[in-house]
């Protein structure tokens, strides 16, 4: 897939409906998907950091979330020239999961704002099943996995600050059924408010 490369990091140069129609095709292969939000701060941590470096360019979109990836990408020539944010990558995943019937699970913050988010997108969204929660402070990992697999998601959020989430993703990702992964830091603390 095209990337623009910057210190080291990757960036995927798409847009949101590039990113949904690839994915579609990923899904329809049986093939697992990660997306991750790239920002300045991240470029410049994973410079010094391999293990970070190598976190963000095995995921399958990185997608450009801050305003100074534009302007690098402007400055060297690159094809990059709108955000695509963590936030609203997953709004425009949600609208796709409610519209082709797609099974959602929340995994991450407190559980008063994972179980408003899971109700307020669901009020916006007609059709969204949002088939399983969990707050971001379990313990129990195993039963975790099993929960998420048994909620037949297809759709796994997971906000509870990067790099941890993706962390966590990288770590669990083959135990899971799931086809879609993305971290997304205080997401749910925007759609619960
Ligand atoms: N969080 C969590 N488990 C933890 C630590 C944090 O679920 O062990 C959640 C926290 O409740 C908040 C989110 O992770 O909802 C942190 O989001 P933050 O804005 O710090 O992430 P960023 O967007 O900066 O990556």
């Amino acid at each position: 897939m095209e990337k623009e490369t910057y210190l080291g990091v990757d960036v995927s140069p798409l847009s949101y409906d590039e990113i949904i129609t690839d994915l579609k095709s990923r899904m329809i292969q049986g093939e697992q998907s990660t997306i991750i939000a790239v920002n300045p701060e991240k470029v410049m941590a994973a410079k010094s950091n391999s293990e970070l470096r190598s976190l963000i360019n095995g995921s399958t979109y990185q997608i450009p979330d801050g305003i100074g990836v534009l302007l690098a990408s402007k400055l060297k020539g690159g094809s990059i020239r709108s955000r695509v944010t963590g936030v609203d990558m997953m709004e425009r995943l949600i609208r796709f999961a409610a519209e082709d019937g797609y099974k959602v699970f929340l995994y991450g913050a407190k559980q008063e704002v994972v179980e408003t988010a899971k109700q307020k997108l669901e009020e916006k969204y007609p059709g969204l099943n949002i088939s399983g929660i969990e707050n971001g402070y379990v313990k129990d990992q195993d039963e975790l996995i099993n929960k998420i697999n048994q909620s037949e998601a297809d759709f796994l959020f997971v906000a509870m600050g990067s790099p941890r989430q993706e962390l966590w993703i990288r770590e669990n990702m083959k135990k899971l059924n799931v086809k879609v992964f993305q971290g997304v830091g205080g997401s749910f603390d925007v759609f619960s408010g």
